[in-house]
């Protein structure tokens, strides 16, 4: 069974310039995420990458269709099983989202802070965190104290804090040169294949889809135009 299964999954917004108009921002979305696996997602600005992730991690609800989590249906839970999901998948963002007025360490452990998580336990956690990411010399420093890759490793970190099982990176590497990039790519290929977390690549690049996915969905319109292995769907003119 999929770890993650959209079936026909639709999602319309007023259109702003006639609310009496709906924009169809995904339109009948079909797809299946194994547990384990780095499933891509490629397209152009505007293509519904970023309402598909709001969808998964259940932000935002589908209009029509089914969203199948762990076998659970998104699209009917309430609002207790919902924070419950939302914890188990984490997030990374194009511009890292980190608090500047947080350490490294205080910034990693604010999910496991904001879970009720006691103290003695958050230390031991985020050691722990910092040195899988790398950064055990960086738990003191403020994040515009570092380079752009030291912050994602950062947001990584703080992403795996709460061991979820899915994790979503949002053009995560949209903002970083090739080199730091391949960095980043080769962190969350470690935590693919060290921690067994299934992880969701958004990105509009396709070097990036090459680099770590093993399968790709690419969306146009708010449609899945194709998908499959990686090799296969990038081999066609
Ligand atoms: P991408 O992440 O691929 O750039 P989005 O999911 O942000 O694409 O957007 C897909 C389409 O849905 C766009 O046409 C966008 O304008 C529209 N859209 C996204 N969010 C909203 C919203 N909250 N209200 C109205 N339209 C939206
Ligand atoms: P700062 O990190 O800026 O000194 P705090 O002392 O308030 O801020 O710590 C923020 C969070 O960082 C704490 O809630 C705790 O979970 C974590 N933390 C604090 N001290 C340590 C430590 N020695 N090692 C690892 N994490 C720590």
């Amino acid at each position: 069974m999929a770890l993650v299964s959209l079936t026909d999954v639709t999602k319309t917004y007023p259109d702003p310039s006639n609310r009496k108009k709906q924009i169809a921002a995904i339109d009948g979305v079909s797809l299946d995420i194994q547990a384990g696996e780095i499933y891509g997602i490629i397209g152009y600005s505007g293509a519904g990458k970023s309402t598909l992730v709001r969808l998964i991690n259940a932000l935002e609800s589908a209009t029509s269709g089914s969203i199948l989590v762990d076998g659970a249906e998104v699209t009917t839970m309430r609002e207790g099983q919902l924070r419950k999901l939302r914890l188990g998948v984490g997030m990374i963002f194009q511009q890292f989202n980190l608090f500047n007025s947080k350490s490294v360490r205080a910034n990693i452990a604010y999910p496991l802070k904001v879970a009720g998580v006691p103290r003695a336990e958050r230390i031991r956690r985020v050691n722990e965190l910092l040195a899988f990411v790398g950064l055990t010399e960086k738990a003191r420093s403020f994040p515009d104290q570092l380079s752009g890759g030291q912050k994602q490793r950062v947001g990584i970190a703080r992403a795996l804090a709460t061991s979820p099982r899915i994790l979503l990176a949002d053009e995560a590497t949209s903002a970083l040169d090739p080199e730091t990039t391949h960095e980043v790519l080769g962190l969350l290929k470690k935590v693919n294949q060290e921690l067994g977390i299934t992880i969701i690549v958004i990105t509009h690049e396709m070097d990036v889809i090459q680099q770590i996915a093993t399968r790709v969905a690419v969306m146009e319109n708010g449609r899945v135009i194709e998908d499959g292995e990686v090799y296969s769907v990038f081999s066609n003119p």
